[in-house]
């Protein structure tokens, strides 16, 4: 009979979980609201149930979890969380998931594992230095490094979104000015045209349904002009971005997820562009591939069974 291990991926919102075997075929896919805005017990009660839920369809062996925030995966605790999971940060989530489900249970933060899940199974396949960007409400990042991640000291490499990019620019949530993220996150995106459609500038954002950075690409192939700046602000921040980590880690691969790389080459066209402006002679141009994730909203649980797979191999437990 084949072996499982559990693989959780906690949002904001709602959390997903499946069992994955030694191959990473996912089955039995959960996506349950997480109620974090209620606080950590009722995170724990969503838990609970999905462990006993997810027990009775297959014998589980481990369970690997990805989480928002500071993330020590070697001491299986929640460092630091913002606001989003009230009570989150010291929880010692490894040791809670062990004693639920009893069998080893491991964490780790979930970007790391969307990171993780890409080299393993998704587009990152043989990579030897893959990045992750993870495009979202927020602009996460992964470091791999011959098949292991890279954490830092204390788990918090890979902040890439706080990466000054414009500095003096505008705030970012972390107190500082001209991340990366506020120009590149399609969340921040979204928030900034809301600021424009505010004091009145034209643009037909005005009349679309809903305000999101796919509308903004949209809009901008169209020639709305407000919508060309947006773009061009975040495609600019991006490359400066990923020309500024290239010279940092020279990476064989970036890794680009979120909605916006649905877009396809209204995405990817532009940005490889833009990132070529930043070499003075073409054979300076680095030997780095920038490819779209594959696996998707399936990422983070294809990494956090791989990192349950590596905990029960013994590979980076300490
Ligand atoms: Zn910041």
């Amino acid at each position: 009979m084949s072996e499982y291990v559990l693989a959780i991926d906690i949002g904001g919102t709602n959390v997903k979980a499946g069992l994955v075997d030694r191959a990473g075929n996912v089955s039995h896919m959960i996506h349950t609201p997480s109620r974090a805005a209620e606080g950590r017990d009722a995170l724990f009660d969503v838990l609970r149930a999905i462990i006993q839920e997810q027990k009775t369809r297959a014998p589980i062996v481990a369970v690997g979890c990805g989480s928002p925030g500071c993330v020590d995966h070697y001491r299986g605790t929640i460092v630091y969380m913002q606001a989003h999971i009230p009570n989150w940060s010291g929880v010692p989530l490894a040791r809670y998931l062990a004693d639920w489900a009893g069998v080893p249970a491991t964490i780790d933060n979930d970007v790391n594992l969307i990171a993780l899940g890409e080299h393993w199974l998704g587009a990152g396949r043989g990579a030897a230095c893959q990045l992750s960007l993870a495009l979202g409400t927020g602009l996460g990042g992964g470091i791999v490094i011959n098949g292991r991640l890279v954490r830092g000291a204390r788990g918090r490499a890979a902040e890439f979104g706080h990466v000054v990019v414009r500095p003096g620019g505008e705030p970012c949530t972390c107190g500082n000015f001209g991340c990366a993220e506020v120009y590149a996150a399609p969340g921040a995106m979204a928030r900034r045209a809301q600021w424009y459609l505010k004091s009145g500038v034209p643009t037909a954002l005005h009349s679309a349904r809903r305000v999101s950075a796919e509308e903004i690409i949209t809009l901008a192939a169209q020639g709305d002009h407000l919508c060309r700046k947006l773009f061009h602000d975040a495609l600019t921040s991006l490359a400066q971005l990923i020309w500024i980590l290239t010279q940092t880690f020279d990476p064989d691969l970036f890794v680009i997820g979120g909605g916006m790389v649905k877009a396809g080459d209204a995405f990817f066209k532009p940005l490889r562009q833009e990132l070529s402006s930043f070499y003075a002679a073409p054979e300076l141009q680095p030997m780095v591939t920038i490819k779209a994730s594959e696996l998707g909203d399936n990422a983070g649980i294809v990494g956090a069974a791989k990192l349950a797979w590596d905990w029960l191999d013994g590979i980076d437990r300490s």
